[in-house]
């Protein structure tokens, strides 16, 4: 099982929290009581995918499942800001759609070479050295740091190939990924040698060149008994063309109608639109063709499908090149590689807010109002967006904030410190 090729993966990830801030005033020998000079808390780090260009399959996530970044440090006194957190740095294959496990909405499609930043880390809190006015000239409070933005994902992997090569197993895909590409993929006479997918890049004598896919087998990954099904097709979900390839020899005694119809049958259960996909028959062993009818055969019945068919000879390289043009033509023709736009909404977090917040008064009057799931709120909160500060307002109203403040009497222009932001109340 060791070897269990793997296309679908749930991780959860945690960016890191940010710091605190640190409260401290500034010392100095014959000098009195100096100014605040606590430093702001380190920026947690973010949870990062990276696109691996040699991996193919999400086997690395079968065994670790939780990802955590680096908290940010606390500050320190003498204006020393907390060290960020590292950013942690997860590797993909090219190709991966990432969705929220939840609601299954698409958060990204990692098709591009392009870093992509799935949990932000939290900001680190501010030191009291902000927080000094003419009127609170020793501020003796600082603040914590924000949350960093955890997420619960599956990944699932769609190659980017433009080329997909599907047929039962031993008919010889390997063989001609390996013959008209750099790929060396496992070749062996016997079936279910393909466990992971193997990418190669078809260059043609006139400059152009596309990307050939080979894919572990519907009857391979069936035999693992792993419940794969015939899942292996996602990875062609997003190939413009395929090849289809059908062993004509007669060698092992199978009926190559039969076996195109079958494939065809197991494309359309598992979707329709790649049922639908144009498709090339590669009619292959053509150097040990036993019973030139049943070639025959299998070409007038694509060919009334609307495929046509190539003879081919992966072994000796007999037709590769004609196949291969005749499918760079036809990609000419097709639309670019499907690219899956986001669909998903951000949304605010789930925080309960029935725990009462803290509510002080500093020296000079500020009313200071903190706690966990305010921090929590405000992590989330995109404060130039005219809705989410709306959205905010309701859910502290709602929490009962300004009642409370209302009863201890706060009165308009009053200055109030929500964690770190100002603002003058009003009613
Ligand atoms: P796959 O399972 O479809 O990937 O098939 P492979 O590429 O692994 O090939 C299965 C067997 O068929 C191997 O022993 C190959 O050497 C052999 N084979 C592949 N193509 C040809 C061909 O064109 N002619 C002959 N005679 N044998 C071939
Ligand atoms: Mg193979």
């Amino acid at each position: 099982m060791a070897n269990q090729f793997i296309d679908t993966a749930r991780i959860v990830v945690k960016a890191g929290d940010g710091g605190g801030g640190a409260v401290s005033f500034h010392r100095e020998k014959y000098v009195a009581a100096g100014g605040p000079d606590g430093g702001d808390g380190g920026r947690g780090g973010n949870v990062v995918l990276r696109v691996d260009p040699h991996m193919s399959t999400l086997l690395d996530f079968r065994y670790k499942r939780k990802y955590a970044a680096e908290n940010g440090q606390d500050g320190r006194g003498k204006r020393c800001s907390g060290k960020d957190g590292a950013d942690l740095i997860i590797r993909v294959p090219l190709g991966t759609l990432v969705r929220d496990l939840a609601t299954r909405e698409i958060i990204c499609d990692l098709s591009t070479p392009d870093d992509f930043i799935l949990a932000k880390g939290g900001n680190g809190g501010w030191g009291n050295k902000h927080f000094a006015t003419p009127t609170r000239q020793a501020p003796r409070f600082a603040k914590a740091g924000l949350p960093g933005q955890s997420r619960e994902v599956l990944l699932e992997l769609k190659l980017l190939a433009d080329v997909g090569l599907v047929g039962f197993p031993n008919v010889g895909k390997s063989t001609l990924l390996s013959v008209v590409t750099r790929a060396q993929p496992k070749i062996a006479n016997y079936h279910f040698t393909t466990l992971s997918p193997n990418l190669g890049v078809v260059p043609l004598e006139d400059g152009r060149s596309f990307v050939l896919a080979d894919i572990p087998g519907l009857i391979e990954g069936a035999a693992q008994g792993a419940g794969l099904g015939h899942d292996f097709l996602r990875h062609i979900d997003r190939c413009r063309l395929l090849i289809h390839v059908v062993d004509v020899s007669g060698s092992e005694g199978r009926d190559p109608l039969a076996d195109f119809d079958a494939i065809c049958a197991e494309l359309e259960r598992w979707s329709p639109a790649l049922a639908n996909r144009p498709m090339l028959v590669a009619a292959n062993k053509a150097d040990i063709l036993e019973a030139p009818e049943l070639l025959a055969r299998l070409r007038a019945h694509v060919e009334a499908k609307g495929c046509p068919l190539y003879e081919i000879s992966a072994a000796t390289h007999q037709g590769t090149r004609e196949l291969m043009r005749a499918a760079a033509d036809r990609l000419a023709q097709l639309p670019p590689i499907l690219v899956y736009a986001p669909t998903y909404v951000e949304r605010p977090p789930e925080v309960d807010t029935s725990a009462p917040l803290e509510i002080t008064r500093d020296e000079d009057g500020t009313w200071l109002v903190d706690g966990p799931w305010l921090r929590q709120l405000m992590a989330n909160v995109n404060f130039s967006d005219y809705e989410s500060r709306n959205w905010f307002d309701r859910r502290l109203r709602e929490a009962g904030v300004f009642q409370q403040m209302e009863d201890r009497g706060v009165q308009d222009g009053d200055a109030v410190c929500l964690y770190n932001l100002e603002f003058e109340y009003q009613k």
